[in-house]
């Protein structure tokens, strides 16, 4: 893994970052982005700086300026082999309780064998509920809504126990019956020839990346483009189900809840389109 400081550029691994009392570290106070290395280059650098901006907003988190952030990208991707691919995560905490400055830093490591295994042959999925209204989360700004922060026990725990249901990755539901995004990707469907979304304007999911730059690109495949609210049932009915995320880009679902779906033919295009190959 490669590590590298703002201020100081890479270092060695090993060297220890974050002090005792990192509000990062003790209360998950802090916002992150992750992004796919590709042929040393950061893929959609400028968009997740962006919403690492909206994150630390919504937090009152001062971050970096952009310059800042992306020289400290291009310094950790510099140290990396641009023949292999990585997952580069840029992260910045409040900082120490005591006061000071926000800790910021970077790492990159290569891609988990489990993301390509689920790009080439799809993954199963659990349905989990949430426990809240689709359009709650909205109006009460405290909740962090769209907000990517270093607080992901949730997210993390919503995996285990799809997990241990014998599925790869889960789909929240809200408490009124809606598909809103899974733990760490974006939920995107086919049908009748449009590409959806959840639309996360409307239900505080976070704004996925990935999605939207394949939504923004999918008239390349003819696809027309939407954003609009499911139920998992529905989803059954569709012509392609995927997760999408930076570094795995699409992967197909091929079960929802042990009920076989797909496989679509439009798994390949679509991972193309995004620069994938299963
Ligand atoms: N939703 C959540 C909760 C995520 O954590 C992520 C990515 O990590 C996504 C969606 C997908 O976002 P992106 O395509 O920007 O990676």
């Amino acid at each position: 893994m490669i590590v590298a400081l703002l201020g100081a550029g890479v270092v060695p691994a090993e060297t220890p970052i974050l002090r005792a009392d990192d509000l990062g570290a003790v209360r998950g106070d802090g916002v992150f982005e992750t992004m796919h290395v590709r042929g040393g280059e950061p893929w959609l650098l400028d968009e997740h700086l962006a919403r690492m901006g909206r994150s630390a907003a919504r937090l009152a988190i001062s971050l970096p300026s952009t310059e800042e952030l992306t020289a400290l990208a291009a310094q950790a991707c510099a140290a990396w082999d641009p023949a292999v691919e990585g997952a580069l995560r840029l992260i910045c905490t409040r900082g120490p309780d005591s006061g000071g400055d926000p800790t910021v830093y970077a790492t990159l490591g290569p891609v988990g064998e489990a993301i390509l295994r689920g790009r080439r042959d799809g993954i199963a999925v659990r349905t989990l509920p949430l426990g809240v209204d689709a359009e709650a989360r909205v109006s009460s700004p405290w909740l962090l809504a769209g907000a990517k922060t270093l607080s992901y026990a949730v997210n993390m725990a919503s995996l285990r126990a799809a997990g241990a249901a014998g599925a790869d990755d889960a789909l929240w539901v809200s408490a009124d019956g809606y598909a809103l995004e899974g733990p760490t990707a974006t939920l995107v469907w086919l049908t009748d020839g449009t590409l959806c979304t959840v639309p996360a304007e409307r239900t505080g999911i976070l704004a996925g990346t990935t999605a939207r730059h394949l939504l923004d690109r999918a008239g390349e495949l003819g696809y027309r483009t939407d954003e609009r609210l499911i139920r998992p049932e529905e989803l059954a009915a569709t012509d392609g189900v995927w997760l999408t995320s930076s570094v795995r880009g699409a992967v197909e679902i091929r079960s929802l809840d042990e009920k076989p779906l797909g496989p679509s033919a439009e798994t390949a295009r679509i991972q193309k389109l995004l620069g994938f190959t299963a």
